[in-house]
């Protein structure tokens, strides 16, 4: 018997350019069913004064939905988000739009799914596990980095877990890349949710998972990432220049995996509720022993880019929650056997990882 491949899906349509977002009452005009049947947008609430806004083709009964990216998306939240949008409508929505980072990403796609799945959102977590397409979906990122425009996983956190919904149904119908819609990004967001993409790269070529596929795409994203970082470019192509990176990114995951830092990042935030791209970025920088020229370069961004990451995350953890985060980083194996081959467990011990952590 022959190896068994992935059939992956990819984004179908996407449309790249500054100021395309205007483009989008066009995109969706086809898909509108019925003057019932709205579209949905939801839409970061860090939005909710901007002109951006007032700029969503709003028709019939379309919605704009509000939505904090303070805590990142739970299952709970897209159930409630599917009834009070069910409540509303007589008719199944003919699209939902997200815009926003990874957070407003993620929960477009997971809502879209379920408005056309029974039962809660926890049930979909893990792989494979959707039945019925999603409802049309679109995803309108404002900030680069997660890759979570391309990906065919929704993560979200559940009762007893994070996980994704990882299915061919997840993935967007449609990607709107305006690179203008980064503009107003805070710096410290842009370096921290930039790194996650530099960090699927490094964890994308290092692995035992690479293949022509991702490295083709993960070498472009770390070469645009080297020079978005360590470079001198001017802001608007510095944009740019990140959103390809992201999408790159996360084309390389899609047929790998990522590794160690994203282990260990899961662990920070199941515990301590940090955020993905803090998160990675506080454990990279002590896995030089693995990585160790992806850590020089991220030393070297951090210099550059006058970023201070916080110092002590790790100091006040009681025993029971140190060990509780050594257990969720050790329950990612396809994480680890990316990193380490297909022997990883003999290659990391509890104690190893709990001190990767005191160090944090
Ligand atoms: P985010 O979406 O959580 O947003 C971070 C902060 O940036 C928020 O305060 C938000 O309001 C703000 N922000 C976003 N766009 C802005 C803009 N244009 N101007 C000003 N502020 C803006 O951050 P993220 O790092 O993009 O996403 C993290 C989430 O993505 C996590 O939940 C993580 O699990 C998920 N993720 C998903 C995938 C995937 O493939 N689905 C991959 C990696 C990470
Ligand atoms: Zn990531």
């Amino acid at each position: 018997a022959g190896t068994k491949y992935r059939n992956f899906p990819m984004v179908p349509r996407v449309i790249y350019g500054k100021g395309s977002f205007d483009q989008l009452g066009d995109i969706l005009m086809p898909r509108r069913k019925h003057a019932e049947a709205p579209v949905i947008f939801l839409v970061d609430d860090v939005f909710e004064d901007s002109p951006l806004v007032g700029r969503i083709p709003l028709l019939f009964e379309d919605q704009i939905i509000l939505i904090s990216a303070d805590e990142e998306p739970k299952t709970g939240q897209v159930d409630a988000l599917v009834a009070q949008i069910r409540d509303s409508f007589a008719s199944t929505p003919s699209g939902i739009v997200g815009i926003g980072g990874g957070t407003l990403l993620d929960l477009a796609k997971a809502v879209a799914i379920m408005l056309n799945n029974p039962g809660k959102t926890s049930r979909y977590q893990g792989w494979d596990l959707v039945a019925k397409p999603a409802v049309y979906h679109v995803g309108i990122p404002t900030l680069s980095g997660t890759g979570a425009e391309v990906s065919r996983t929704a993560v979200l956190l559940g009762p007893d877990r994070k996980l994704g919904i990882n299915s061919d149904y997840t993935t967007f119908d449609q990607v709107v890349l305006d690179p203008d819609l980064t503009r107003d990004v805070p710096r410290e967001q842009w370096f921290f949710t930039g790194m996650d993409c530099y960090i699927h790269c490094v964890e994308s070529l290092q692995g035992t998972y690479l293949n022509a596929f991702s490295q083709s795409y993960g070498e472009k994203a770390l070469e645009l990432c080297e020079e978005v970082f360590l470079g001198d470019l001017p802001e608007d192509v510095g944009r740019e220049k990140l959103m390809m990176a992201s999408w790159h990114g996360g084309m390389s995951i899609a047929y790998s995996q990522v590794g160690i830092a994203h282990a260990l990042s899961y662990g920070l935030s199941y515990v301590l509720g940090t955020p993905h791209g803090l998160g990675n970025c506080l454990v990279f920088r002590h896995l030089g022993d693995y990585y160790p020229e992806g850590v020089r370069q991220f030393q070297k961004m951090l210099k550059k880019n006058r970023i201070d990451l916080p110092e002590g995350v790790c100091a006040d953890l009681t025993d029971h929650d140190l060990e509780t985060m050594v257990q969720v980083a050790l329950g990612m194996a396809p994480l680890w056997e990316n990193a380490l081959g297909p022997d990883w467990e003999s290659r990391v011990s509890p104690e190893l990882i709990a001190g990767i952590y005191r160090k944090i």
